[in-house]
């Protein structure tokens, strides 16, 4: 199931953190990597550490909220190895703020990141999966956000709840064509997302940085823990191995029990 030898992986937002991560996983599991980030240099940087690792890798600039990025990256993968078979849309951001606060333009661009981000690599995977017909397995890379609400993520929580309803369409329509869809949904992982948010929580709550941490982050998990890099890529690597459509449309959340859904 682990064995991903000789298959096409993008992964987007690859060049930090979770993204980063997956890659790496793939990459040991025999993967063909693609290294798909808006941080052009980190993308190459990144793609030439898994290659000094002795894995395949290619890193591109692509800002997933732009149509011609995607498709012209997508195209180039096709063209320097072949159809794409596993994509995780990964790339995301986070901006802490009040609903009465936020401005439309932060509004519309964490949807743009999060949803059309997810939609248009989407659409170009199963383009080349539909065409290929060797099916394909799609990660729509969620979080416990898709399933819970919390103060101060208006958009980021709207646009992970939206992908379970991509997912499960993706599912729907893939179906025939042998293409799964699944949605990993994380609790917190401390990487630089999630660093960068906790002096702003705690500005915006009164607290301490410590406070943050114990009182919100982990407040609702089990055992009072952070999800690690190598829980969310291990999910990654058992449902991109998986062998039937008995595993599409789902999400599958990885929180220490923060969410049960
Ligand atoms: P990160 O900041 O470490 O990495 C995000 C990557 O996405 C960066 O390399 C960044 O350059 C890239 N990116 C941002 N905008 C992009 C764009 N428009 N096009 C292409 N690339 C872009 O963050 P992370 O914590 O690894 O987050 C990865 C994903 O996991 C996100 O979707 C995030 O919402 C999700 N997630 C994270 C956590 C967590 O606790 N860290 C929890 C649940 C879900």
């Amino acid at each position: 199931m682990h064995d991903l030898r000789n298959k096409v992986a993008v992964v987007t937002g690859a060049a930090s953190g979770i993204g980063r991560a997956i890659a790496e996983a793939y990459a040991k599991a025999g993967a063909k990597i693609v290294i798909a980030d808006i941080q052009a240099d980190a993308a190459q940087a990144a793609a030439r550490a898994l290659q000094d690792a002795g894995g395949t890798a290619l890193g591109i600039a692509m800002d997933v909220t732009d149509e011609d990025q995607v498709n012209d990256g997508f195209a180039r993968v096709a063209d320097e190895w072949g159809p794409v078979d596993i994509l995780v849309s990964n790339a995301g951001v986070q901006i802490i703020s009040p609903i009465v606060d936020l401005a439309y333009a932060d509004w519309k661009r964490m949807l743009a990141i999060h949803l059309d981000g997810a939609f248009l690599t989407t659409r170009a995977a199963m383009r080349q999966m539909t065409a290929a017909g060797n099916g394909g397995s799609i990660i729509l890379m969620g979080s416990a956000h898709s399933h819970v609400a919390s103060k101060f993520k208006a958009p980021y929580v709207t646009a992970k709840h939206g992908l379970l309803g991509l997912a499960r369409t993706i599912a729907k329509e893939g179906a025939e064509h042998r293409i799964r869809a699944n949605v990993i949904c994380p609790g917190f992982v401390r990487t630089p997302l999630v660093e960068k948010q906790i002096p702003e929580q705690a500005r915006e709550l009164g607290i301490s940085e410590e406070e943050v941490i114990r009182q919100v982050m982990l407040k609702d998990t089990v055992d009072g823990e952070f999800t690690t890099l190598e829980d969310i890529a291990d999910v990654a690597l058992f449902l991109a191995g998986f062998g039937s459509a008995a595993l599409t449309g789902q999400s599958l959340t990885v929180s220490h029990g923060w969410s049960m859904n």
